[in-house]
């Protein structure tokens, strides 16, 4: 068992025993962990304030064969504005299940936790739709995820001009001439370039825009179809939202 510094963010906690806690961190290092908090449910515990969802920090660990068991953690972050808003934790909580659900341990997550943390950031500071939000934090993790639509090209014959139509068969835009001859939804040229921006943007740079009511409606509607035709897991903090 070696003595190891993890940077992550909590993503569930649960109870294990009479004292103890039972956490999954999603880290820099080790992508997404299990690590048990000893103690941390009796009250003059250190660690009780680190075992909760949300918090960013770096937790210092001994790593055993399977799990880790933490000995100290240092939190930077714990989003309090998150936290004390109830509909913040809704959109949040489906954040952090989302990135649960698809993280892997052993794997290079840092994208995935970058994604996560600044998402969590843009939901606690409350300049942007809640819908905007999980559409730009979903689209991104499909791009992270290596499957998402094409919104570059014509996704049947290749052109980059006059992109017009988006295809949920296709996985991606027609272009004009296409249009004409398959099954397309037209969407507006800023629902293109909210697509394009969200997919190449750096993630430190995601959350720097906001769209028309309109704008956002369709995107939203063709990131719904393709949730609908692709994205069959069910995650339970959806209910929520
Ligand atoms: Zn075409």
């Amino acid at each position: 068992m070696g003595l190891v510094t993890l940077t992550g963010i909590v993503l569930s906690v649960s109870d294990v025993g009479e004292f103890d806690r039972r956490l999954v961190i999603l880290t820099k290092e080790s992508g997404r962990i299990t690590a048990f908090a000893k103690g941390a449910r009796r009250p003059n515990n250190p660690l009780v304030a680190a075992c909760s969802p949300f918090c960013f920090g770096t937790f210092e660990a001994f790593e055993g064969r399977s799990s880790y068991h933490i000995s100290k953690a240092n939190i930077s972050n714990y989003f309090r504005d998150l936290v004390m808003d109830y509909d913040r934790v809704c959109l949040g909580s489906y954040f952090l299940e989302v990135a649960d659900f698809l993280s892997v341990e052993g794997v290079d997550e840092r994208n995935r936790l970058a994604l996560l943390y600044q998402s969590l950031k843009a939901v606690e500071s409350g300049k942007f739709s809640h819908r905007l939000l999980k559409d730009i934090y979903d689209l991104k993790t499909w791009v992270i995820d290596g499957e998402y639509p094409n919104v570059f090209t014509c996704t049947c014959c290749g052109k980059k001009e006059n992109l017009e139509a988006f295809s949920i068969k296709r996985h991606g835009m027609l272009c004009k001439s296409c249009a004409s001859k398959e099954l397309g939804t037209t969407i507006s040229s800023s629902t293109l370039y909210a697509m394009q921006f969200i997919v190449s943007s750096n993630i430190e740079k995601l959350y720097t825009f906001v769209l028309n009511s309109e704008t956002e409606e369709e995107l939203t509607r063709i990131l719904d179809s393709y949730r609908l035709n692709y994205r069959s897991h069910k995650y339970k903090s959806e209910d929520f939202l």
